[in-house]
């Protein structure tokens, strides 16, 4: 039997060789699977031809029509200007770049077939450098009769490749469909007439001429859902395997937690909330059962997470066990060792902090101690889930600010927490609020717990929004507030999307504070300096040693200096509104009333001043999340973090929400009828990473 089209290189297809592979590498495609499953993302209508005089702007069209006229303009910069007519109307094309070549085959009275935007210009309407091709009248025309595909491509590989492929992809899937097995085809699945996969993809990569463009460019073609469909359902099916197989193991059992833990809640600075004593007693009670807790605990910015932490911590260690503390950068890290470090350096318990950047011989020590159980707690980023990390006797699994880390990086983690039939708790933190379609796929395998409380005292933060035309107004605030004694964050945010230009422009811009505000003490961290420098700028920011703190964004998770009760945002109209949220919940985190200022450039577009809107009118993580999923158009940028914790090909987690009403009952089905189709199903989909393999 051929192999299925999952193990098919692309390289069978004609056009594929070692170079054009490698760019295809690029956009995630190696098999002729992956190939029909990168799906267009808009598609251009060649099926007929306008006539010019019905054109109207904005649209894209395809036209023709003989040349009337063509001509070299000089103007500011020189072009040339064809103008064509067909019998109902006339078109200008517009070229700013052309050849000798281009220009004489432009000649009067050739017929020129044209694609391309349609843009006004005054009382006329043009194209500027449409696609087009010279006519030869006498030769017999062929026009496309479907939809064009337009793919999401790559330096070096041209559209019409992207075309010639897929083509002959689906070409070789209506010949085998076999090597593409339909998985979707329990009774459930037929009474919900469901398309089959292969007509699915079929239809989507070339389209039939009447096709619904306008559900298909929004991606909720019934073919296209279809596919979303199959990959939640994999998705949930491969962590509910995940699930089932953690209930099968034995955890490490920790009983009586509050008693280990009860001299430590009294003599803290501060009384729990009752949130927090309520999540801390379903922890507790978790860490005391015979099946290993896996638990998610959610609270908003601000909310008291880190205690949490630091009881459950304690428990485990006073249990005997070994505890990680898994935090998403170095500064949260580094911060998490000093805050863990005060309370509960007291009481015994070393602490050791493991991060990238660590020299090899601190590294190797650290490593050594974790080996042979001499550290109690381990407070790392990332290094800690690399291969040559373990542990002695890990009880407890804690991981900060979840929502960065990807599912796998999280599920490696629990890997290091099994030691034969055993397996560590897990205790998964995070601020932002978990959209359904998480929390049935990402997160299925999580019991949740929610802080809903903020601790005592706290003021809402004012925020208010402004153009960059009032910095001068803005820094005067600063230099008041500073006066005061307040301390005050400036943020540099992203301009374009590269970090170096981020940190660049912080420095600029501590300069330029520096200078107008030469009484104050201002500093200045950023990705680039090295863990040592940004902890000793933390340190001197926290202590009130300086005034003003400029940063990029990796302040913008975690960080903690309850001081701290102004926070200027610059560029603020490019951030999403969860970026934003935990942003400005670096302010507000003591007694004194906080204030932050969204700071914008240029003109806002309507989305951008209803997102602004929204952080000015509220400061409830929750209502933030509901307006952000409400604004955020498919596919747009806002939604990529979150996406990259799934690695979603095809459904996407705002649009796509509403299909997983379907989700269980379909996966119950499936476990029952044709428990063959899910490893099938899984592999297609979720790949190999969530070690259901070894099922
Ligand atoms: P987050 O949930 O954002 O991680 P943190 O754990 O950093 O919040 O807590 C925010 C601040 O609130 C810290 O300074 C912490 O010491 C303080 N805090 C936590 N719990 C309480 C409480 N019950 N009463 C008063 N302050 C608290
Ligand atoms: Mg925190």
């Amino acid at each position: 039997m051929p192999p299925g089209f999952d193990d098919t290189s692309v390289t069978v297809l004609k056009g594929i060789a070692s170079r054009v592979a490698e760019r295809l590498q690029h956009l995630g495609i190696e098999t002729i699977q992956d190939l029909l499953f990168h799906l267009p993302t808009r598609y251009e209508d060649r099926t007929r031809l306008r006539p010019l005089g019905s054109l109207r702007a904005g649209n894209e069209a395809m036209v023709q029509g003989t040349i009337e006229l063509t001509e070299l303009r000089f103007g500011r910069r020189r072009m040339l200007l064809s103008r064509i007519s067909d019998g109902t109307g006339f078109l200008t094309l517009r070229f700013f770049h052309f050849s000798a070549a281009q220009q004489r085959s432009l000649a009067k009275g050739s017929i020129v077939r044209c694609y391309g935007e349609l843009r006004r210009r005054g009382n006329d309407i043009e194209m500027v450098h449409p696609e087009y091709r010279i006519i030869d009248p006498n030769a017999a025309q062929t026009i496309e009769q479907t939809l064009t595909p337009v793919y999401p491509t790559t330096e070096g590989l041209h559209q019409l490749s992207l075309r010639r492929f897929t083509k002959q992809a689906i070409g070789l899937l209506a010949q085998h469909p076999e090597r593409l097995p339909e998985l979707l085809d329990t009774p459930l699945c037929k009474k919900m007439n469901l398309p089959l996969l292969a007509d699915s993809l079929q239809y989507i990569h070339r389209p039939p001429k009447k096709a619904n463009t306008y559900h298909l460019q929004q991606g909720i073609h019934p073919m296209q859902r279809r596919l979303a469909l199959e990959e939640l359902l994999s998705h949930h099916l491969s962590i509910r395997r995940l699930r089932s197989r953690i209930k099968d193991s034995r955890s490490l059992q920790i009983k009586e937690a509050k008693k280990l833990t009860a001299d430590f809640i009294r003599n803290l600075p501060f009384p729990l909330t009752a949130a927090q004593r309520r999540v801390i007693d379903e922890i507790f009670n978790d860490l005391g059962q015979k099946t290993a807790m896996q638990r998610l605990l959610q609270g908003d910015v601000g909310s008291g997470k880190t205690i949490i932490a630091a009881l459950a911590a304690l428990a485990a260690i006073r249990g005997g066990y070994q505890v990680a503390l898994m935090a998403p950068t170095e500064l949260l890290a580094e911060q998490h060792l000093q805050t863990l470090s005060q309370w509960l350096n007291p009481l015994g318990i070393h602490i050791s902090l493991l991060t990238g950047k660590l020299p090899a011989a601190e590294k190797r020590h650290i490593l050594a101690a974790m080996e042979t159980g001499d550290c109690d707690l381990v407070i790392g980023t990332h290094a800690l889930f690399q291969d040559d990390s373990c542990f002695a006797r890990l009880g407890l699994i804690i991981v900060d600010e979840q929502h960065r880390f990807g599912v796998h990086q999280r599920l490696a983690l629990r890997e290091k927490g099994r030691h034969g039939k055993y397996v560590s708790h897990q205790l998964i933190m995070t601020a932002t609020p978990i959209p359904r379609t998480l929390a049935m796929t990402a997160y299925a395998d999580l019991e949740t717990s929610i802080i809903d409380e903020l601790p005592p005292g706290r003021q809402p933060v004012e925020t208010a929004v402004m153009p960059e035309s009032k910095r001068a107004e803005i820094i005067n605030g600063v230099e008041n507030a500073c006066k005061q004694g307040r301390q005050v964050y400036w943020v540099c945010t992203l301009i374009e999307e590269s970090e170096a230009l981020q940190c660049q422009a912080a420095e600029v811009t501590a300069e330029i504070l520096s200078e107008t505000l030469d009484d104050l003490r201002i500093s200045l961290i950023h990705g680039r300096m090295k863990a040592t420098e940004k902890a000793s700028v933390m340190d001197a920011f926290r202590s009130g040693k300086t005034d003003i703190l400029v940063a990029t964004t990796v302040i913008e998770v975690g960080v903690d200096v309850p001081n701290a009760s102004l926070m200027i945002i610059e560029n603020a109209e490019r951030l999403g509104l969860a970026q934003l949220h935990q942003l400005r919940g670096r302010v507000g985190r003591g007694s004194t009333a906080s204030a932050c200022v969204l700071m914008y450039q240029g003109k806002l577009s309507v989305n951008g001043r209803a997102r602004l809107a929204a952080m000015r009118d509220t400061s409830d993580g929750f209502e933030i999340a509901r307006r952000d999923l409400k604004l955020r158009g498919p596919g747009e940028l806002l939604g990529t973090r979150q996406t990259g914790l799934l690695q979603l090909r095809i459904a996407d987690l705002s649009r796509d929400d509403d299909l997983l009403d379907q989700v269980p009952a379909l996966a119950a089905e499936i476990e029952k009828l044709s428990p063959e189709q899910v490893p099938l199903l899984i592999r297609r989909w979720a790949g190999d990473v969530m070690g259901y393999g070894e099922v």
